[in-house]
């Protein structure tokens, strides 16, 4: 087998211990993906596996179209991720989650303003809405590239669903996938407790560049 891929089973499989420790996902909900870097395949999720039993072996290799070139039946999200791929060639790894309290806020329609300096260092200002769309086709690979195309923000709330995220890495996509539900609970709290005060604009921008240029040891790989 390909070290490469072989890695990046390893990895994957890995990330979505983060999704269940970091409690973001229920059952068999949600998924990670990799990109394999230089080929047009990516390696996601099984379907319908329980956590528990997702190791190396059970992940899926897929191409860019979706279709499978190793193993069994991929994430039932897995058109919308092999979009994202073939849209944006930047991005290295798709994580989607129903995480509660940023899901709520996807129910409702309403983008996350930011309210928090965390959110400034990590989404550059407000998390966005994405349009409503049904799974099956690309309609929901659409609208995370239409909504997220040029936009500071890692991760998008699709209406009335939940939470798609992406990154340089598939370790970045589950870290905004993680800080994206923090920022939303506490979003929440605050708001519970009356009006939100606004960062101006220029806090935020100062804010977002220097977590993204300057701090940490490899702020792109988070
Ligand atoms: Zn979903």
């Amino acid at each position: 087998m390909n070290p490469e891929i072989a890695a990046l089973r390893e990895t994957v499989a890995g990330l979505h211990r983060e999704l269940t420790r970091n409690n973001l996902v229920a059952w068999t909900a949600g998924n990670v993906s990799a990109r394999v870097p230089g080929q047009d395949l990516m390696v996601i999720k099984p379907s319908g596996v329980d956590y528990d039993d997702l190791t190396a072996d059970t992940m899926v290799v897929c191409d860019l179209d979706g279709t499978v070139v190793d193993g069994g039946s991929p994430s039932s999200d897995t058109a919308a991720h092999a979009y994202v791929y073939r849209a944006m060639p930047e991005v290295g790894g798709v994580v989607h989650t129903h995480s509660g309290y940023a899901t709520a806020w996807a129910a409702r329609g309403e983008a996350i303003p930011c309210w928090l300096t965390a959110q400034a260092d990590e989404f550059g200002g407000e998390i966005p809405i994405g349009p409503f769309a049904l799974i099956g086709g690309d309609d929901i690979g659409k609208g995370i590239v239409g909504t997220l195309s040029g936009h500071r923000s890692p991760a998008v709330l699709m209406r009335n669903h939940g939470v798609f995220t992406i990154g340089r890495t598939a370790r970045a996509a589950v870290k905004a996938a993680v800080m994206c539900e923090d920022v939303a609970r506490t979003a929440h709290l605050a708001r519970a407790l009356g009006p939100p005060l606004p960062i101006a604009p220029a806090d935020i921008d100062a804010l977002h560049d220097r977590y993204q240029n300057v701090y940490g040891q490899r702020p792109s790989s988070g």
